[in-house]
């Protein structure tokens, strides 16, 4: 009997169950090792009193990476929860206004009409761009592993180069004169963790997963996502081992040899690191680990984010499910995360409410609403700043959707750059890790494939393709293919 080779997973996170399946499904024996009681990483669930939360992401945009990911198990994400196209999609508040996005280009180019007349002409070629952008960037460029610079280089990718030189928020500008909707097509590429000013043009295929393919919400949360892919791995044989956080990743003669904890050894053929990069290597002597302090510290790195779990009593008015606040200075804010880092003066922020579309995130006549405040990462972080600016945001709450809050709120949790240093490891409490800069790109990223030791893998946002759940789910495929190559 051929024995399967065994494959020592660090962490929970997307990436890793994606690999899992993936490693599963080609006959390795895969074993999972999670530090916290609950997979799922970044995107656990906190569940109170009857409200449900997204502990963080919360967008699901690019459904067709999800649906390939199932599809690769001859599986479709309606095998394991029900997704919903949002209508509308999210709405913005301005100072002065309040822009809705809806679920189609037309409903989006009335809105555009209204703000800047003539405006929505240039909206339809910028999105077809875009979309031309999205299928070489989905279909072409991202499922390859980032081992070399010729991967970038295409029949399309060579007819475009100028787009990897030139910013989006350049391009933006060229062709969209009103601040609103400037900043309303900057946002998509907040999610790749950089300023629009440092992001090459080419992302605009952002713009085409938001106004294009729309914004989704899988019914009960983006946890169901993880909960199929555990299901999936478990279906595939994977072995889950939550509570167990791995301190050591054993190398002999220059090959990863296994991993242990609690003064345990384990063996395996392979490790594959899911945790932060930098944590994974500080799991392995200093003689084995590729990248230098000086290194991380140099890298722009997605911001943090104070983040706040809050149930309220009752149902609010003039809000949507996903809504935006930029009714401050949008430059300002930028700056004090990347260019000064500090606590911001007048924060933007992000609150979702599930439960306006979903009643099964809250208790009846009850809302469970999500804030976020990005910060830079590794600012102090203690309980007084974090009230400072809760009091902030739900006065603005307030202000803005002209309606009394404060003494609706059953209980409010918070999580910021502390909670995510210690419970994920988050290298200065980053919360989407590694941000994708012209110079933080495919082959120019910390690599899939350890350049020191044998057998030994990462995957994850701070690798190869970057930030984000579908670009994780990208990731884990990307390394179950490398392990393979090996076996
Ligand atoms: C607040 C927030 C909002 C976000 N919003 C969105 C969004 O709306 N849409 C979107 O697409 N993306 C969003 N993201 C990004 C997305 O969540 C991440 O890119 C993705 O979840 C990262 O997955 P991962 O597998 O790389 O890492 P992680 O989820 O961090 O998984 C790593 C795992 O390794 C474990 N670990 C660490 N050290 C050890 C150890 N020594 N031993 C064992 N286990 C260990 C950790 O506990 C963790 O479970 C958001 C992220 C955050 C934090």
């Amino acid at each position: 009997m051929i024995m399967s080779k065994k494959v020592a997973i660090i962490g929970s996170g997307f990436s890793s169950l994606s690999a899992a399946c993936y490693l599963a499904k080609a006959g390795f024996e895969v074993d999972v090792y999670e530090k916290n009681k609950t997979v799922g990483g970044r995107a656990r669930q906190l569940v109170r009193d009857g409200f449900t939360f997204d502990i963080g992401p919360s967008w699901y945009w690019m459904p067709d990476i999800f649906e390939r990911f199932f599809n690769d198990f001859g599986k479709s994400t309606s095998d394991y929860y029900q997704l919903d196209k949002l209508s509308p999609a999210y709405k913005i508040f301005f100072s002065d206004d309040v822009i809705t996005i809806g679920d189609s280009m037309d409903k989006i180019c009335e809105e555009f009409e209204r703000i800047e007349p003539g405006s929505s002409a240039h909206l339809r070629k910028f999105i077809a761009k875009a979309q031309e952008n999205y299928d070489i960037a989905i279909n072409k460029i991202v499922y390859r592993p980032g081992i070399s610079p010729f991967e970038l280089v295409t029949v399309d990718t060579a007819m475009r180069v100028d787009q990897f030189f030139k910013t989006i928020s350049g391009q933006v500008r060229k062709q969209f004169k009103n601040p609103k909707l400037i900043a309303t097509l900057e946002f998509p590429v907040l999610f790749l963790g950089a300023k629009p000013s440092k992001t090459p043009s080419f992302y605009s295929f952002m713009n085409f997963a938001d106004f294009g393919l729309g914004t989704w919400h899988p019914k009960g949360g983006m946890y169901k996502i993880i909960e199929g892919m555990k299901a999936l791995a478990e279906e595939l044989g994977v072995q889950i081992h939550t509570g167990h956080a791995v301190e050591k990743i054993k190398v002999a003669n220059g090959k990863a040899e296994g991993i242990v904890m609690n003064q345990q050894q384990i063996e395996a053929d392979f490790v594959l690191s899911g945790a932060d990069y930098h944590h994974s290597e500080t799991l392995l002597d200093p003689q084995y680990r590729q990248y230098s302090e000086s290194y991380w510290d140099n890298k722009t790195f997605a911001p943090s984010s104070l983040l706040f779990y809050v149930g309220f009593d009752k149902k609010l008015k003039n809000i949507e499910h996903h809504n935006l606040f930029f009714d401050t200075d949008f430059e300002r804010h930028a700056e004090e995360i990347y260019d000064d880092p500090q606590w911001p003066t007048e924060p933007l922020f992000y609150v979702n409410f599930p439960s306006v579309t979903d009643a099964t995130m809250a208790p009846e006549d009850c809302e469970t609403g999500f804030f976020l405040v990005p910060i830079a990462p590794d600012l102090e972080d203690n309980e007084a700043l974090r009230e400072q600016y809760f009091d902030v945001i739900i006065n603005r709450l307030e202000a803005r959707t002209d309606q009394q809050l404060k003494n609706n709120i059953i209980f409010k949790e918070s999580f910021c750059v502390n909670d995510f240093k210690e419970q994920y490891n988050s290298y200065k409490g980053n919360a989407y890790g590694m941000a994708n800069t012209l110079l933080q790109t495919a082959f120019l990223r910390p690599g899939l494939k350890s350049k020191k030791v044998k057998d030994l893998f990462f995957t994850g946002q701070l690798t190869v393709p970057g930030p984000g759940v579908p670009p994780s789910l990208i990731s884990g495929k990307l390394v179950s293919e490398l392990i393979s190559q090996q076996k």
